[in-house]
């Protein structure tokens, strides 16, 4: 049986070890891994020459065809995410005006026309026929996760519809009786928020930190607190997104040991800026904000420690007006960057293994979205969804995109090379292949269309 690729001679990383080795592909999936010997032939062979193989990242946390037409952002942003070794974004996506059944089906097309890598939906409620419709929209969609915005204070500058605790509660007592059913949440008390912002705003005030500090981080660690235990009370497997303060993983690993299912997720930005970096400005705003270093240190721990089990982008390409603090946009973007930023920051810098980066990455995303075991792993019939990395590759990062960059001519040592997205190339040294243009497929498909 001769393979359409064969990747040998590297250093192969999944979320329980590594060995020296190398994995075949054909038609989009690992059919063989390990030794040079013990792989076929190929149409296309590649010597690693050591270098790092690990799965692609599965990006759990992103918002695309926010500001920018969605077409548009399916094919400029995973074109990004392609050349940085995302193989699988999960869009957070909101439908305020109605029902998900449609949108889905027009979101997957649209999507399906114009992404370079395969991506799925994590749907938002933002009205209550939301939360009644959940068991319609997992039998005819598939999707199976639901998210709970807070801290939008009514007439916030992107729309967004605030969820009461009761939409909380209501939501996860449908989500539980789905066999994947889970909820996001977006854990900032709205009510102080809306408070302390307007106090904020009064004192004149536009500098990053005084938006940092219209939130501070009890606002975050309340709300934290709150829906872990409506998430007890429900039983419902409950996923925190973009944790930015340090007790979180505290939080998270105290309710573990009690039996409640919480994963948490943090985002580069928060391991890696704080609003009193003097080169940031308003448009480093984000929701929640940057915090301060003990904040960053803590969630480090959690990184390093287990605490913290996802990385998210929350990637969101916004134009910036670089004017007013408080009618700014949050939001910026990081797919291109994020395994780099890791590889630099959390690899060299923090001694992160390899497996561990690969478990936050790839393996407990796919766990918590239910898209084990076709991604995520390594393994014979998953998807070949790869992604080799030169872990002393040097090189600067350039923001080209769309959106708000907080790295701009960072120097990182760490880059992905290569970028195979179910068995095909699509990404090299960088660059994207273009004619890989409208190849991606939507993961989150209804039951009677899934192929694992
Ligand atoms: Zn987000």
């Amino acid at each position: 049986m001769e393979a359409d690729l064969v990747l040998h001679s590297g250093r192969v990383v999944s979320h329980i070890g590594e060995f020296h080795g190398g994995v075949a592909v054909r038609d989009g999936k690992i059919v063989a891994i390990g030794d040079r010997d013990d792989l076929p032939s190929a149409a296309r062979t590649i010597d690693l020459e050591g270098r790092v193989l690990m799965p692609g990242v599965i990006d759990p946390h992103c918002h695309l065809g926010v500001n920018y037409d969605y077409d548009e952002d399916m094919r400029t942003e995973t074109a990004g995410a392609a050349s940085g070794g995302v193989t699988t974004i999960l869009l957070f996506a909101r439908n305020p005006a109605g029902s998900y059944i449609p949108f889905y089906q027009e979101r997957r097309a649209r999507g399906e026309s114009q992404a370079y890598v395969d991506f799925g939906f994590h749907f938002g409620i933002q009205r209550e026929e939301h939360i009644a419709e959940i068991p319609r929209i997992a039998a005819e969609t598939g999707v199976q996760s639901f998210k709970c915005h807070m801290g939008y204070e009514v007439g916030n500058s992107i729309g967004i519809v605030s969820s009461t605790d009761a939409w909380v509660y209501g939501a996860m007592r449908e989500a539980v009786k789905l066999p994947k059913g889970v909820v996001s949440v977006h854990c900032e008390n709205t009510d102080l928020v809306t408070m302390l912002k307007k106090e904020m705003m009064a004192t004149g005030r536009q500098d990053l930190a005084a938006y940092t500090e219209s939130r501070p981080a009890f606002v975050e660690e309340e709300a934290i607190v709150r829906v872990i235990r409506l998430a007890e009370l429900t039983g419902c497997p409950l996923y925190i997104v973009h944790t930015s303060v340090g007790a979180g993983p505290d939080l998270a690993a105290e309710a573990r040991a009690r039996g409640v299912d919480v994963t948490m997720e943090t985002c580069p930005h928060y391991l890696l800026r704080t609003a009193y970096d003097e080169d940031l400005d308003a448009r480093a705003k984000i929701s929640p904000p940057l915090r301060d270093r003990e904040n960053l240190e803590g969630l480090w721990r959690g990184v390093l420690g287990g605490a913290i089990d996802t990385l998210g982008t929350d990637h969101v390409p916004f134009k910036k007006t670089g004017g007013d603090l408080w009618s700014e946009k949050p939001g910026v973007v990081s797919f291109a960057w994020e395994l780099p930023l890791m590889l630099h920051f959390g690899v060299h810098e923090r001694g992160l293994s390899l497996s561990r980066l690969v478990e936050l990455n790839s393996y407990n995303p796919a766990r918590r979205f239910g898209l084990l075991p076709r991604k995520g792993m390594l393994a014979v019939g998953a998807d070949a969804d790869l992604v080799v990395v030169d872990l002393d590759l040097e090189k600067e990062v350039k923001a080209t995109g769309k959106g708000t960059c907080l790295y701009d001519g960072w120097k990182l040592r760490g880059w992905p090379v290569l970028t195979v997205s179910r068995g095909r190339v699509v990404a090299e040294n960088g660059v994207v292949v273009e004619s890989e243009h409208g190849r991606g497929r939507c993961v989150t498909v209804p039951e009677s269309e899934r192929r694992d």
